[in-house]
């Protein structure tokens, strides 16, 4: 069975009288623990697709099933829950909350559960040392650099155990040394950690560290070849 299975993904946006086609039908099929690269020039949908299979948004018409749970009929508070149990979102921008340290951050996730403080502690200290940084626990996000934030925002992602990561031009704003740390770290969780991985990216460098690559255009997803 498929990690994830999207059928048929429609979505238009009406923009000044007109109607604006972004996805026409999109397919996609993820094997569980495979790492999945998603390219395509900017405004052809990416994100639009990132946000349907995290359940942030939802499609026109077509079904996005992950790990065999029809999520575009989930609604509300049972939405929510799914989300947080289920998957682990990594953002351009690294989305860190300035006040709080490494550690608080990676715990907040954790809230959502029924665990007692020292439980959440060693579970985001546990996140921490997987991303590389069990000697920044105490860092606030400002103390740390580009490539260390990401890597935080990665343990914040992982945190909760989830079998789905759904990253957003992970590298985006990063430097090519730090990026290709993440990078590493992304295919580390596919491959040793069972991760189901869709990362979107405009970089083909960051795609070829990718199992497979699918590229986005005019509404339409095919996969490409890969050396
Ligand atoms: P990508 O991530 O590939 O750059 P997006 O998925 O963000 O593309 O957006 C696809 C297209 O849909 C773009 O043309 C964008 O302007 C448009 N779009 C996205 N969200 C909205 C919205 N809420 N309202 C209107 N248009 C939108
Ligand atoms: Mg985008």
């Amino acid at each position: 069975m498929s990690a994830i299975s999207a059928k048929n993904l429609t979505k238009a946006y009406q923009r000044g009288g007109e109607t604006l086609q972004v996805l026409d039908g999109v397919d996609l099929e993820v094997a569980a623990g495979e790492f999945l690269a998603l390219t395509g020039p900017s405004g052809s949908g990416k994100s639009t697709i990132l946000n349907f299979l995290g359940g942030l948004d939802r499609p026109d018409e077509g079904s996005v099933i992950v790990g065999g749970t029809d999520i575009t009929r989930l609604k509300g508070a049972s939405l929510a829950d799914w989300r947080s149990r289920s998957v682990g979102f990594i953002f351009q921008a690294f989305n860190l909350i300035p006040v709080l340290t490494a550690l608080e951050n990676v715990e907040l996730p954790l809230l959502l559960q029924p665990l007692g403080r020292r439980e959440r502690r060693e579970h985001a200290r546990h996140a921490l040392d997987i991303v590389g940084l069990a000697d920044r626990i105490d860092h606030r996000p400002r103390q740390l650099s580009g490539g260390q934030e990401q890597r935080c925002a990665i343990a914040r992602a992982i945190v909760t155990d989830p079998d789905v990561i759904l990253a957003d031009e992970p590298t985006g704003d990063l430097d090519v040394k730090s990026g290709r740390q993440v990078l590493e770290i992304l295919k580390r969780l596919s491959g040793e950690h069972g991760k189901t991985i869709v990362m979107v990216t405009h970089d083909p460098e960051a795609a070829a560290f990718a199992d497979r690559e699918f590229r986005l255009e005019s509404g339409r997803l095919a996969e490409t070849s890969h050396p």
